[in-house]
């Protein structure tokens, strides 16, 4: 990793400065860590997820704050604690079980390049405790901040929990503490390692600030609405799947749909009942466009989540559905040009 930042500021500047976490950025951590830990997947089954910030230092009124203008997702936790070469005193078994694969590595690689080349940096990492406290774990987290902020001195680690966000809670470092209730939680906090030499310092907090809502009620709002759409159609690996079954069939219904019209208007003529033609038809057709703005939300969805794909992922999945989408659009297309066809044969 590149060290481009200057850091002649001193520890008490460095703690001053602020994290801007704009909307998007938010929204790839939630997106990215809610899709391997949510209600449709058992909670046995649920991965942690690790990812980097890339981003630049810009100057306030008083002091510099750190602009985070990326998220990017890396990889999910493949750790397989049921594996008979993993030792039960594994704390991996437990929590923190991310470790890159060579592939990562080149995605991490990747990202920092194209970063230094917009004249911004890797300025931290991100990972989700699905299920746990929100801290800097002792044995994995601190030394991968460390090693974060070795290259980095202001170097961040933020740390997501997908429950926290959904129940506004907190919840205890050991089983049997008391929860405690949170009000307008984001579902994250911001470290940074005390002593960037030392892996046993201590973690401390930093200030943060979420850009691109009206307040905090709102940004936890919108960040629960993302949670339950990424649940319910950006879950586990298996996207491209999922939508690629989802678009046939919705292709495979329309043509049904256009297919009853045609059925329906020759049993209004067969039955002598030609004069509702053109109502009939009228009404068909309305139907037929509200389900395509139900499938067009449905494929705006797909899009926006393809940002929230981990990198490594991008160049597989988003041409195979861009393909997928590019037949439903040629579907809809069509469709004037075949409701007149079926309107031409009934006409008199
Ligand atoms: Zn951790």
């Amino acid at each position: 990793m590149r060290n481009g930042i200057n850091c002649s500021n001193t520890i008490v500047k460095i703690q001053t400065m602020t994290v801007i976490i704009p909307k998007e950025v938010y929204f790839t951590i939630v997106a990215a860590c809610v899709r391997f830990a949510n209600k449709k997947r058992p909670k046995d089954d649920w991965k942690e997820v690790s990812g980097i910030f890339t981003g630049k230092i810009i100057n306030n009124k008083n002091e510099k704050d750190l602009y985070v203008s990326a998220a990017y997702p890396i990889m999910h936790d493949t750790f397989n604690p049921d594996d008979e070469n993993v030792d039960d005193s594994d704390p991996r078994t437990v929590i923190d079980g991310y470790e890159y694969s060579d592939e990562d590595h080149a995605s991490f690689a990747l990202i920092d390049e194209e970063a230094f080349s917009r004249g911004e940096f890797t300025v931290g990492w991100w990972h989700s405790h699905p299920g746990f406290k929100v801290m800097l774990s002792g044995f994995g987290d601190r030394k991968t901040t460390i090693s974060y902020q070795a290259h980095n001195p202001l170097a961040i680690a933020l740390v997501f929990n997908p429950d926290r966000l959904r129940r506004q809670v907190e919840l205890p470092q050991k089983a049997g503490d008391p929860i405690k209730q949170l009000r307008d939680d984001p579902g994250f906090k911001i470290f940074r390692m005390q002593d960037p030499n030392d892996r046993y310092s201590n973690f401390y907090e930093i200030e943060y600030r979420i850009e691109g809502f009206d307040d905090n009620e709102h940004v936890v709002r919108m960040a629960q609405k993302l949670a339950i759409d990424i649940t319910n159609f950006f879950s586990g690996d298996n996207v491209f799947e999922i939508y690629d079954k989802f678009i046939n069939s919705r292709i495979n219904e329309l043509n049904s749909l256009l297919q009853g019209v045609e059925e329906y208007l020759q049993t209004l003529t067969r039955k002598g009942e030609a004069h509702r033609i053109n109502e009939v038809l009228s009404n068909q057709t309305r139907d037929i466009r509200k389900f395509i703005a139900e499938t067009f939300i449905r494929v705006e969805n797909i899009r926006e989540f393809m940002s929230y794909l981990e990198y490594k992922e991008r160049s597989t999945i988003i041409p195979k559905v861009e393909k997928i989408l590019v037949e439903w659009d040629e579907t809809v297309s069509q469709l004037n040009t075949k409701l007149t066809e079926i309107a031409n044969k009934f006409s008199f």
